[in-house]
């Protein structure tokens, strides 16, 4: 059994993690449950245009940020609605995917920590939709509530445009990342909310763009704590 304890460090600080920019970026509160459970999945792109030295994310600092957004809403479905999860898939889905966790339980941070800590960087698939249909499947297998997508990518895709979006539609939201790049102008949608993550964001930019999609529709809850 795996004490949470000990892999958070690990989670802020991995081994040959150098912290960019003046400051961390300290994550708000989850708040409470809205309306509707909320089902949030994400995929990351592996590909080697991300991944090398030189691409948009050598120091994979995507992983280490979506742990964190993830961590910080461990526990937040407890006595609320029960229902709200999370799940991470990767373009060479199913390797490097984390199954769906529910928010309700706090013991899921250790798993994150685990799963985050570790997931090898490979020079993986270019191809985002096969990731988006499995991503779509998980969603539709919830009963009801707002399915929300998080990508993140350099956009360098082999895909057909036209199959992304079809697959984009299947959420009720999506957060598309640009790693180093501006999303394409193909990809914008009135459900889809481009961010761009430049090499100068400082540390903790991209858990803060994920965290607010996280909290989306949740009562009381803030993107960023004050201190
Ligand atoms: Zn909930």
């Amino acid at each position: 059994m795996l004490q949470p304890q000990l892999l958070t460090p690990a989670l802020l600080e991995p081994p040959g993690f150098r912290p960019k920019g003046p400051s961390i970026i300290r994550l708000g509160r989850p708040g409470k449950c809205g309306a509707e459970p909320t089902f949030t999945v994400s995929i990351t792109d592996e590909s080697g245009s991300t991944t090398n030295l030189g691409g948009a994310d050598p120091l994979g600092r995507r992983h280490l940020e979506l742990g964190r957004a993830f961590a910080r809403m461990a526990g937040a479905c407890r006595g609320s609605c029960g229902n709200c999860a999370v799940a991470a898939l990767t373009f060479d889905s199913p390797q490097g995917d984390l199954a769906p966790a529910a928010l309700r339980d706090r013991k899921y941070r250790s798993r994150i920590g685990q799963h985050f800590g570790s997931t090898p960087r490979t020079d993986g698939s270019s191809y985002l939709a096969p990731a988006l249909a499995r991503a779509a499947e998980l969603a539709a297998n919830r009963n009801g509530g707002l399915r929300q997508l998080v990508v993140m990518t350099d956009w360098e895709l082999f895909d057909r445009e036209m199959d992304v979006l079809e697959a984009l539609s299947s959420f009720d939201h999506v957060l598309a990342i640009g790693l180093n790049r501006p999303v394409p102008e193909w990809a914008h949608a009135p459900h889809v909310t481009p961010f761009t993550l430049g090499a100068g964001e400082p540390t903790g930019a991209l858990a803060a763009a994920m965290f607010s999609e996280l909290i989306r529709g949740r009562v009381g809850a803030t993107e960023r704590s004050a201190r």
